[in-house]
């Protein structure tokens, strides 16, 4: 009896801590929207720059409630203003279309001070410019700092680090990077995605496509690399793969205005 009162207490206990734990985490820093985020917005990130007034307001005090939500550490790296308005930036872009929206399986977003070996390793030879974490890494992302400000030079691309994996995380939500991001897809939907995923992979197959290769890895890269071009260049997108540009357009709620489509 007094064992089971005991294990009642302990068991008791650590869900306790495990509950502060995690409401710890999610504790708002107390930040505030610094002007020079806005300049560093102005100057970097073309998807703000397509906005009007109001979105850009909008879009500002998204940044700022995922800075107070989430931890940027640099790992043998400084962080600046423009680390973090970057890392914002790509968290904000891909849900923008949405109210409301939070990044609840991510804490922490690590920052290299260059490429990385998919054990986390930082070296000459290795190749990894972005990564979502698994297993004991789950809730961290790991980003290689000189590729995340190489996303947004605004060189229409369609490469960027942050963006992709910040889709992969919103892939993620239901419990599976798979290239499916079913609470975005209602169920019909979700059928003809997979069928214009095969469709838009035997294009890049038969060299008859300009999205990057690595989207052959497979569905769930494919997701991630359309999202990179559809964020970047949605005007070229429309016009190359109508398809796809309607496809991602409904998936992310994300409509560019007539105004940006004329800016192709
Ligand atoms: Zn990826």
């Amino acid at each position: 009896m007094i064992g089971a009162l005991l294990a009642v207490i302990v068991i008791g206990f650590v869900l306790y801590q495990l509950y502060y734990y995690r409401k710890k985490s999610r504790l708002k820093k107390g930040l505030t929207f610094l002007p020079i985020w806005r300049d560093i917005l102005v100057e970097r990130v073309q998807f703000y720059n397509k906005l009007d007034t109001a979105q850009r307001a909008r879009f500002e005090s998204d940044l700022l409630r995922f800075l107070n939500e989430t931890t940027i550490t640099g790992v043998k790296c400084k962080v600046d203003d423009v680390d973090k308005v970057l890392v914002g930036a790509s968290a904000v872009i891909p849900l923008f279309g949405f109210d409301n929206w939070g990044y609840p399986n991510l804490d922490e977003v690590l920052l290299y001070g260059n490429r990385f070996s998919s054990d986390h390793d930082i070296g000459s030879n290795h190749n990894t410019l972005g990564m979502v974490g698994t297993g004991y890494m789950n809730g961290t992302m790991i980003l290689s700092k000189p590729d995340l400000k190489s996303g947004f030079l605004g060189k229409k691309d369609a490469r960027n680090v942050g963006i992709h994996e910040f889709t992969h995380l919103v892939d993620k939500f239901d419990g599976a990077v798979d290239g499916i991001p079913e609470h975005l897809l209602e169920h019909p939907y979700s059928i003809q995605w997979i069928e214009l995923i095969r469709k838009k992979m035997i294009e890049i197959q038969e060299d008859n496509s300009d999205i990057n290769p690595y989207a052959l890895t497979g569905p769930e890269e494919f997701l991630a690399v359309a999202s990179e071009y559809f964020f970047e260049d949605a005007p070229r997108m429309a016009k190359k793969h109508p398809e796809l540009h309607q496809a991602m357009s409904n998936m992310f709620k994300h409509y560019p205005s007539e105004k940006s489509t004329s800016q192709a």
